[in-house]
């Protein structure tokens, strides 16, 4: 018998909350993957020659489906993630938002026409890409893919699917949910797995192109891949988003604010506030947030970190900023929360006197932690956000608009915001930063999606076969 043995391997999940096992799933083995990426193929030549208007009514089905699972989604991203149950359905209510635009797309989607020579029309339509990939974080299980598969199908696509190995499951609900809404199997694969599986996706040949989700070092390496092999790409990294908080902001929205951002999802949001730029006496400002930090509590208000490896990361940067001199104003080390000893909690964290050569003033931390650095005048704190390498996002807090628009005009970042703490732009319109926060060309949401997921045909026509010749026949 001339028959392979494959080895399998096993992904154990845990709850961030309390530590415990919640599933365990086979990693994908090469047979499979051959045998998904195969299926992707075959579905979507069938799937592509639907009209827009045809492919859309599974995308109306998901959508009434989302929305009567919407609590029971949500239960799944706060026990697979550790964020709190009403951050949970937030997600689940950005995901519909999500699918309410990838249903508008037949209204959207439309080419150009123009007679642009006697009797000589040129057309453009947005054609299929064939099979695409999608790679996904571990901090939105549900919205993350929801940002990109929708869109990506509904233009003609397959997708295959790569959540992160710690939180699988929204993925694999996504799947079966999908499919009861009627669209064809093999459109949408999952495959679970570690890098192994997102370095066979950039180097398949089956695979036409590929959206990265995650951090900046892995960003780096899935860009460099997935186009060294000619593939379109766009890979969305990490963050270190700065606020500017000037004197003249309102206190309590400001407090609010700054504290909602930084502390929301346990601050493990890409547009979470990591820095805020005092400008200036901000010292009640400040006390609001020391306040409004004591309302937070852990296990109640506050959800978990991932897992043991980001608590412990995220409790030696509080470390290190104590030892190089910053003065801690709110302390979230050694938090537990009762009867969930396994759980993996920090609690919020205000650093204050932070300098701009420490490590929490530069890097990606990924916690509930808001480094303060104090600064005199509005350009060192322009100076400060444009020589981060990051640029997903930056915000200032100010009842001027004149400065605001000023201070907007010279961010060096993607998506920034006015009184906003979460500058996150709703659909239509596109998601994404600059700098380090992004390698590739195009956004990944809203109408950018549109060209990254199509191919443009041009289409020049003559039938008037009077017409007189020129230099285009
Ligand atoms: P990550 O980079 O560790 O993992 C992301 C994905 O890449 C996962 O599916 C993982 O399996 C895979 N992966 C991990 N290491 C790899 C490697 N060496 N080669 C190939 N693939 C690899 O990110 P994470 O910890 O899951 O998510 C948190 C990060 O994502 C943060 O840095 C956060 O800022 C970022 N993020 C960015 C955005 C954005 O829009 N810019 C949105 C959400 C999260």
């Amino acid at each position: 018998m001339n028959e392979t043995l494959e080895m399998t391997s096993t992904l154990i999940v845990e709850s961030p909350l309390d530590g415990e096992m919640i599933a365990s799933l086979t990693v994908t083995t090469d047979t499979e993957f051959d045998s998904i990426l195969n299926n992707a193929i075959e579905a979507q030549k069938k799937w592509a020659i639907l009209t827009l208007k045809e492919r859309v009514q599974v995308f109306y089905n998901y959508l009434e489906l989302l929305k009567e699972t919407k609590q029971e989604l949500a239960e799944i991203v706060h026990v697979e993630n550790g964020k709190t149950m009403p951050e949970a359905v937030a997600e689940i209510e950005k995901s519909i938002e999500l699918t309410e635009y990838t249903c508008s797309l037949p209204q959207v989607v439309r080419g150009d026409m123009q007679e642009v020579s006697n009797g000589v029309w040129c057309t453009t339509s947005y054609e299929p890409i064939g099979v695409v990939a999608n790679i996904a974080p571990f901090n939105f299980p549900h919205m993350v893919p929801h940002w990109t598969a929708p869109n990506a199908m509904l233009l003609g696509n397959a997708v295959i699917m790569k959540p992160s190995e710690h939180v699988p499951l929204s993925a694999i609900k996504m799947k079966e949910m999908l499919e009861e809404s009627g669209l064809p199997a093999g459109l949408f694969g999952l495959v679970h797995g570690d890098k192994k599986l997102v370095e066979k996706l950039c180097d398949s040949p089956i695979v036409k192109a590929v959206s990265f989700v995650g951090s900046t070092p892995v960003a780096k390496i899935v860009y460099a891949r997935a186009t060294s092999n000619f593939k379109r790409c766009v890979a969305l990294g990490g963050a270190k988003n700065h606020l500017l908080v000037l004197p003249d902001c309102h206190p309590e929205m400001t407090a609010n604010n700054v504290i909602a951002s930084m502390s929301g999802c346990a601050g493990q949001r890409c547009m979470a506030a990591s820095v805020m730029i005092a400008v200036g006496d901000v010292d009640p400002i400040i006390n609001l947030m020391k306040k409004e930090a004591g309302r937070i509590k852990a296990g109640e208000n506050l959800g978990a970190v991932i897992n043991k490896d980001a608590k412990e990361r995220i409790e030696k940067y509080i470390d290190l900023a104590e030892k190089e001199g910053a003065k801690i104003l709110v302390d979230g080390r050694n938090t537990t929360v009762a009867n969930k000893k396994n759980g993996h909690y920090v609690g919020v964290t205000i650093i204050d006197h932070v300098t701009k050569g420490m490590a929490v003033a530069t890097e990606e931390i990924f916690g509930p932690v808001i480094s303060i650095i104090r600064v005199k005048t509005i350009e060192e704190a322009i100076e400060l956000e444009n020589n981060s390498p990051f640029g997903n996002a930056a915000a200032v807090f100010t009842q001027s608009g004149k400065l605001a628009s000023k201070i907007i005009g010279e961010f060096d970042a993607g998506m920034v915001g006015v009184n906003v703490g979460v500058p996150v732009p709703r659909e239509p319109f596109s998601f994404a930063g600059w700098n380090d926060s992004k390698f590739g060309h195009g956004d990944l949401t809203g109408d950018a999606s549109i060209l990254f997921w199509s191919n443009l045909k041009k289409i020049t026509t003559k039938w008037a076969a009077e017409s007189k010749s020129n230099w285009m026949s």
